[in-house]
């Protein structure tokens, strides 16, 4: 499989090559008029892998960004125009303008999603669109604006062949900058969004922070290839950021392929080519992106370029993953901490903590503390309110009354990414994984707080990052390694047997260094050898000095493992002790055969 996966990269590092010198050697063989098409391919291609990185990335729909690159493109006009500012001055501003567009797009997200926040996006495409017709004065109206300069070094004009040339250095660094941010935290952190919010928010992830960001950014492209556009064709009008070019944007990506880099390629050059070869049919293009649009979602979901992908790599995923395996258990190097006792014995207390949903009250008056470095059962009968402990503890609910306290302080922010950032990790009762993303990539999100990438390093790649980004790989391996999951790295989670992604929950909740860990039913749905292997798994992180708070049904598995067992019953504390002392409870036996016999 390691030979398989160089030899791909190797292809892809020929066809890379390959395409470059033929893109740097095409105008000298073609007329002026097709390197003009290649010349919006380009801009295209910009504006394209910017709605990628928002919509095919961070899966938050946009048809707005006819808008944000209109305001790219009037900008930049009125600037060279109006101020006389030179291109290279410009060019950023209009960047700056559709980034700050960018930010106040992305504020509906944080609030809305799907299709209402289509419509959203939507109008605000509209409003900008009617702006530029309607506010004559600046923008002259439906007429647009005229004499837009050629970009220009002195004497030098960027004319022709070398303005493709100026356009293909740009959407070269575009794509490099895009692909740099898309293998990093950042990237895995929009991934992670799109995927699952709630485990974003579990992980660290400021999950509305990165939907702005992800809104900004793609703003920034689209503000770029609306500058490039004012300055190639030297008239701009409202006709060209119309609805209608959103919803061609949106097409761009979703036939090339959403949420790889080379879709928005593949997408701008198809659909840019597409209506030139198709001449006499000009009349019916809408009608043929619509159709395109329907097949595109429904025969392939991820555009021309799953369909190749699919074809080349149906066959290279281990056969065996129904077998469990479990492999040699080597702990490597300290990717869990070791022991330090400083909260006065209790990292975790929860002082007459309630909480009700309606007339419910899932949590009533419960005190319990958790002792540092112990595995702490929380036990009870289905309905107890275990998960809505675990709910309030890793800040997913505030409660009613009373106070949670982390090591020695008093819980006051109620947020999923602060908890997280606190030391608290946890799974899920039911499994919540970034189902598209790989192994690899699911424990690599945990590591988010912990990987220091910053934005413009990882823009670079500068060596930092490079190895800050290799020593989170390794480490996630040995972490994969630890459960018994290491050759699955490359798969998509969604891939894995159920009991697998109950391990990779661990993995991935572990990646965060956790001081505590919240395990919630993690043997439910394993089989008995894995339960085995589950109870020395959870040993040896209590070991490595984890505290862990297990809910579990499975009796043998927390009285085997566990130091110390709180017993609840319609959200009431009705026990509490060791393993030996809740054996014998006659109300916890009664609790437990009281459901059994219901
Ligand atoms: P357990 O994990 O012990 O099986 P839960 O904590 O999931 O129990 O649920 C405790 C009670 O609270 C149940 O009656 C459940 O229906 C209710 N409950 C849990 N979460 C919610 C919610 N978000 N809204 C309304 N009721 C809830
Ligand atoms: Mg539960």
């Amino acid at each position: 499989m390691q030979s398989l996966k160089r030899r791909y990269k190797y292809l892809q590092m020929l066809s890379l090559l390959f395409v470059s010198v033929l893109l740097l050697l095409m105008p000298f063989f073609l007329n002026t008029y097709y390197v003009r098409l290649l010349q919006l391919i380009g801009i295209y291609v910009l504006l394209a892998t910017g709605l990628n990185l928002v919509t095919g990335y961070t899966g938050q729909v946009s048809l707005g960004h006819g808008g944000l690159y209109g305001i790219g493109a009037y900008t930049s006009a009125l600037l060279a125009t109006k101020l006389g500012l030179s291109f290279w001055v410009a060019l950023p501003l209009s960047i700056l303008v559709a980034a700050v567009f960018g930010v106040i797009l992305g504020f509906p997200s944080l609030r809305i999603r799907g299709p209402y926040l289509a419509m959203v996006t939507i109008g605000f495409g509209i409003i900008i669109e009617k702006i530029m017709v309607e506010w004559t004065g600046l923008t002259g109206g439906p007429i647009g604006i005229m004499g837009i300069p050629t970009p220009q070094i002195g004497k030098f004009l960027f004319t022709g062949n070398r303005m493709y040339f100026l356009i293909l250095f740009l959407v070269g660094i575009g794509l490099v900058v895009a692909h740099n941010l898309i293998n990093s935290k950042w990237g895995r952190a929009f991934v992670a969004i799109r995927e699952n919010e709630i485990a974003a928010g579990a992980m660290g992830i400021n999950v509305r922070e990165f939907k702005v960001i992800a809104f900004t950014l793609s703003a920034a492209y689209a503000g770029a290839a609306g500058s490039l556009y004012s300055h190639l064709s030297g008239y701009i009008s409202p006709d060209s950021f119309t609805f209608n070019f959103s919803i061609f944007s949106l097409l761009l990506i979703v036939v090339g392929g959403m949420g790889t880099i080379v879709g928005p390629v593949i997408g701008a050059a198809v659909l840019t080519f597409l209506p030139e070869v198709l001449h006499g049919f000009d009349k019916y293009r809408l009608l043929i992106y619509g159709v395109l649009l329907i097949i595109s979602v429904l025969a392939m979901q991820e555009g021309i370029v799953g369909l190749i992908k699919r074809k080349i790599s149906s066959n290279d995923m281990p056969q065996d993953s129904n077998q469990y395996l479990p492999e040699k258990k080597t702990l490597k190097v300290g990717f869990l901490k070791t022991v330090r006792r400083n909260f006065n014995g209790s990292i975790l207390e929860l002082v007459n903590v309630s909480k009700s949903f309606g007339g419910l009250t899932a949590v009533n008056r419960l005190n319990m503390k958790v002792v540092e470095g112990t595995i702490h059962s929380l036990i009870g009968p289905n309905g107890a309110g275990k998960s809505t402990v675990i709910n309030l503890i890793s800040g997913f609910y505030r409660p009613t009354s009373g106070e949670i306290k982390f090591k020695g302080r008093v819980v006051s922010v109620f947020e999923t990414h602060i908890q997280a950032k606190s030391g608290i990790a946890r799974t899920f009762q039911n499994v919540q994984l970034y189902q598209k993303a790989s192994v690899l990539d699911n424990v690599l999100v945990g590591m988010h707080l912990r990987i220091n990438e910053g934005f413009w390093g990882t823009c670079l790649k500068l060596p930092a990052v490079r190895r800050s980004e290799n020593l989170a790989r390794q480490e996630a391996m040995a972490l994969l390694r630890f459960l018994g999951l290491e050759r699955y790295a490359e798969m998509p989670a969604e891939k894995l047997p159920y009991g697998h992604q109950k391990l990779l929950e661990i993995a991935r909740a572990l990646a965060l260094q956790p001081d505590l860990l919240l395990l919630d039913e993690p043997a439910a749905g394993l089989n008995e050898t894995e339960v085995v292997e589950l109870a020395k798994i959870i040993t040896q992180i209590k070991e490595k000095g984890v505290t862990v708070l297990l809910v579990e049904h499975q009796m043998n598995l927390v009285m085997e493992i566990s130091d110390y067992i709180t017993v609840i019953d319609y959200g009431k504390k009705i026990a509490e002790g060791p393993p030996e002392v809740i054996q014998n409870d006659q109300t916890v036996i009664q609790a437990y055969l009281g459901t059994e016999v219901a």
